[in-house]
């Protein structure tokens, strides 16, 4: 077992690679208008290769309601219970 990913800084550090093999789906949040929504791995990859860090992608994702880019990035455990379902919060906004 390695780290707990349990932090905003711990999301970040992570490959797209690593998240996707630990089981992770990789959902974006607007900044700005908080919608969100789980997005496509192997769509990610394609476009960013699997080496990037999470952090990298916050500033490129681009909100398509309010078309703002900044989101936060956000971790779905696919196994756990509700309660502790997302790393480093639940979405805050409606997806
Ligand atoms: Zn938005």
């Amino acid at each position: 077992m390695g780290k707990l990913i349990e932090t905003e800084a711990d999301v970040h550090a992570l490959t797209l690679r690593k998240a996707i093999e630990l089981g992770f789906q990789v959902a974006f949040e607007c900044c700005h208008c908080r919608k969100w929504g789980v997005q496509d791995a192997l769509a990610l990859i394609h476009k960013y290769g699997p080496e990037i860090k999470l952090e990298k992608l916050k500033n490129d994702a681009k909100c398509t309601r309010c078309r703002k880019q900044q989101a936060r990035v956000l971790l779905k455990r696919p196994y756990q219970s509700r309660r502790h379902a997302w790393i480093p919060h639940d979405p805050m906004g409606r997806g």
